[in-house]
């Protein structure tokens, strides 16, 4: 038995393994029910975005949005796996060779402090269980940001503008970085990390979301 099964296994007898969509008690090692996961719609797209890549598992709809949710307002193990276990089929997929390290998009220290966690930073590190790629916390967001969900996107790059700093260039000089975050609306956020990350020169920046907006009117939206 590997390490992240032994604690998997571990962590099912504490809280029992369930399905991200509906909430049905699950195998440990399982990370959806066998018919939320015949309905899910996975995407696993790549698009050209600033100077890499984009990488998507699946659109925001109405399925992925309670996910994304439920990880963001309550630590739900499961829901946070499942993130990182069809980002890890999306990354494998795509490279062959694979990035040498993830950075997580970074909350404001203080809003942390309040949660108690980063949904980003958990997803990341079970990524990197998942793939061997190390963590690097090299981005830091040095101030609160208004809502992104009711600016438009003009006013969300100027709301998002000097709100990130690189507190470990030397960690990131010469890899090639994937940055992730748990959604994309329209781009804003990681156009913000992408331009605090050039100074460290880095070799390559691509990017890892788990959803997409799609369509521009999606009420649903919540993030950048
Ligand atoms: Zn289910």
């Amino acid at each position: 038995m590997t390490k992240y099964e032994l604690k998997r296994t571990l962590l099912d007898v504490f809280f029992p393994n369930r399905c991200p969509v509906c909430n049905k008690v699950i195998g440990r090692m399982d990370y959806i029910c066998k018919e939320c996961g015949e309905e899910f719609e996975y995407s696993y797209t790549a698009q050209k975005f600033c100077t890499g890549r984009l990488l998507c598992v699946c659109r925001y709809d109405d399925k992925s949005s309670r996910i994304v949710l439920g990880a963001k307002r309550n630590r739900d193990g499961s829901k946070l796996s499942f993130m990182a276990y069809t980002l890890m089929k999306c990354i494998t997929q795509h490279y062959d060779t694979l990035p040498d390290v993830l950075v997580p998009v970074p909350m404001y220290s203080s809003d942390k402090r309040k949660k108690g966690y980063s949904h980003t930073e958990k997803i990341c590190a079970e990524l990197s269980e998942l793939t061997g790629i190390p963590v690097v916390k090299a981005v830091e967001k040095i101030r609160r940001t208004k809502e992104q969900k009711s600016l438009k996107r003009k006013d969300r790059l100027d709301n998002l503008k000097g709100s990130f700093a690189l507190s470990d260039a030397k960690a990131l000089s010469g890899k090639h970085i994937l940055v992730v975050d748990d959604v994309s609306t329209t781009g804003a956020t990681l156009e913000e990390v992408f331009r605090t990350l050039l100074p460290s020169e880095c070799d390559a920046v691509d990017f890892a979301v788990f959803a997409r907006t799609v369509n521009k009117n999606d009420k649903n939206k919540e993030n950048a």
